[in-house]
Order: structure tokens, then C-alpha cells, then sequence
């Protein structure tokens, strides 16, 4: 299998009736960097930053940050990166920061929150990818937004060491992207405001379905009880699509949805073109877009989504037929 996989590496990944997709990994250390090599993916769609945070045993300095990002940069060889910004708390622990015990830190001081309320760590990052960038195109992500006004207060601060370079005498990026993370509801209900402010967005799948399920996605008892793609999920994410569509800003699915065949298969019915993964489901999805044709599943998806009210009909098993025809 993995000697298939690794033959399909150089093959653009296209649908048989030909809608290319664009397949990118999720990253965040150097160790899997050299996956975007082997498994010819387009780029990071997702680079954790945090997991520099979780895996040190004090707080990184800004120039072990920038020994990190520019390194990443320079494996990835002119592949596009997209860095998000620290997502710290909830699943994500770091041990030698102080924090308060929470009843529910999932939905606590995390995260864009805590880093608008300790803007320090926040501008110490966004100094570190400025100066690893030195001058390239820089991609950012912005974790946890809620609310519209928290992303841009987020570019606000990222605007103010921006217009800070040329003061220190360094190179401003020739082209900087900022971008938002759809992993909170609320969100989804603010697009019309978000979208025009944001350079593109990314669907985070793991928080979004665990707030839309209010399933906690770390607890077994409950995190695969409710289908991730059954149809009020679906039409969350179609909603996203779409709107992302019409305001003309790419939309990547960077949750672990992305990886998992039948699920990828839904998001490309609801018409996303950009997901990136575990750089091990990249082989196994490339696989299934190229035997692919996209068009008719596309249309069932329409329909399901707008006629159908026979709720015993899964689009799980809706696709699983459609993916044997
Ligand atoms: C997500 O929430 O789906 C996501 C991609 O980010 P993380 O899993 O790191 O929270
Ligand atoms: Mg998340």
C-alpha cells in the first residue's frame, strides 16, 4: 500500500471529471516537515505552533521561535506554510504556565482569548514570523475567533509590528495573508462581517463539531457518539462554503475530517477544493479524488441537503453507495 501511495505522489490530484484538489498536510514540528517531500502535498494547510509550547519545558524565546519558523520555511522549499497562531489551553496543556484549574476548558481562557488578554506572547510570536519570514509571503491563522471584532484586534497587533520593520531595519513580507479559523459557532452567524476582513478561512472540524455536538472531543464516551457528517453538520459547513465562496476567499478544511475517506468525499460534495490532513491520509484521499467523479455526488449532496427529510437515511450511507457506483 504505502509503495502505491508513494507512486501517486507527482500526480496533481484531480477528480476524474476534473476539479483539481488541493491537498496540503498538517504540521508543527520539524520532524514532519520532510512528509511534504514524500507525499508531494502543496503545502502546510495547518502548522500547530503551540506544539513548539507543549513539548518545551519553559517558555520558548523569540529566538528559539524563529529558529523553528525558519526552518520550517526553508524545508518546505518555497511550499506554502500556513502558521497559525498560538492555540494554548484546552486540549492543549502548556505545564509551566501558570493557569487556573477551569470546569470547562475547552470553553475557557484559551486560545485568541487569552492571547488578546496577554497581548506580550501574542506580539513576541508574530515578531518571531516576521523576522523568519524576512521578507517572504507569510500566511497567519488566527485560532478560536468568535467574534469578528477579536480578529481584528488580532490584525490590529499584527499590523502594529508590521509597520515596525523598516524602523529595525528589516524586510516587511512581500506579501502578508491573514486568516481566520471557523472552529467556533458564533462565527458562522458573523461571516458577512468576517469574510470582507479576512484574507481566507479555514474550518476547523475537531472544535467545531465538539461545540456544534456539545461533545466533548477528548472524552471517548461521546466524541464519536453524533456522525460528524450527518446532515445539520453538513449544512454548518455548507453554509461556510458558501459564504466563503461568494465573498471569493479560499476555504480549507484542516480538521481530521479531512483525512478520513468518506468524510473528505462529503466535503467535496459540499464543493470545498482545499483540505489538509495527517500527512498519512494524504495518499488514501489522493487515491479516492482520482477515481473520482465529482459532479453527480455533488448533485445528491444538493438534494439531500434540501429535499430530504427522511432523517433514517445517513449521508454517510448515501455517500458509502455513491462511492461503490
Ligand atoms: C480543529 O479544531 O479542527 C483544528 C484543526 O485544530 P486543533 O485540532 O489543533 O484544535
Ligand atoms: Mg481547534
Amino acid at each position: 500500500r504505502l509503495a502505491h501511495y508513494a507512486a501517486l505522489k507527482d500526480k496533481p490530484a484531480i477528480t476524474r471529471d476534473g476539479t483539481p484538489i488541493t491537498l496540503l498536510h498538517n504540521s508543527g514540528l520539524l520532524a514532519d516537515m520532510s512528509a511534504l517531500e514524500e507525499t508531494g502535498a502543496d503545502g502546510v494547510g495547518l502548522f500547530r505552533t503551540e506544539l513548539q509550547f507543549m513539548i518545551a519545558s519553559k517558555m520558548p524565546r523569540i529566538k528559539d521561535q524563529v529558529a523553528l519558523y525558519s526552518e520550517a520555511m526553508r524545508l518546505a522549499g518555497g511550499k506554502p506554510i500556513v502558521f497559525r497562531l498560538l492555540d494554548i489551553g484546552g486540549d492543549k496543556v502548556i505545564p509551566y504556565m501558570r493557569s487556573m484549574s477551569e470546569e470547562n476548558p475547552a470553553m475557557g481562557w484559551r486560545s485568541i482569548r487569552l492571547a488578546l488578554d496577554r497581548p506580550g506572547l501574542l506580539r513576541t510570536q508574530v515578531r518571531a514570523l516576521l523576522q523568519a519570514a524576512n521578507g517572504a509571503p507569510l500566511k497567519l491563522l488566527v485560532p478560536m475567533v468568535t467574534e469578528t471584532v477579536e480578529f481584528l484586534a488580532v490584525k490590529k497587533i499584527i499590523a502594529r509590528e508590521v509597520a515596525r520593520l523598516p524602523r529595525l531595519g528589516m524586510a516587511v513580507p512581500e506579501e502578508l495573508e491573514i486568516g481566520a479559523m471557523i472552529e467556533v459557532p458564533s462565527i458562522i452567524f458573523e461571516l458577512d462581517s468576517l469574510l470582507p476582513n479576512a484574507d481566507f478561512v479555514s474550518i476547523g472540524s475537531n472544535d467545531l463539531i465538539q461545540f456544534l455536538t456539545a461533545a466533548d472531543r477528548a472524552n471517548p464516551r461521546v466524541a464519536r457518539k453524533y456522525d460528524a457528517i450527518a446532515r445539520p453538520r453538513l449544512k454548518a459547513l455548507k453554509a461556510i462554503v458558501d459564504a466563503a465562496h461568494a465573498h471569493n476567499k479560499p476555504v480549507t478544511m484542516c480538521g481530521e475530517l479531512a483525512g478520513r475517506p468518506i468524510e473528505a468525499l462529503a466535503l467535496l460534495a459540499l464543493g470545498m477544493t482545499r483540505l489538509s490532513m495527517g500527512a498519512s491520509s494524504i495518499g488514501p484521499i489522493k487515491e479516492m479524488i482520482l477515481g473520482l467523479e465529482l459532479e453527480p455526488v455533488r448533485a445528491a449532496m444538493d438534494d439531500y441537503l434540501s429535499n430530504g427529510h427522511d432523517a433514517s437515511l445517513s449521508a454517510r450511507e448515501l455517500l458509502a453507495k455513491l462511492a461503490q457506483s
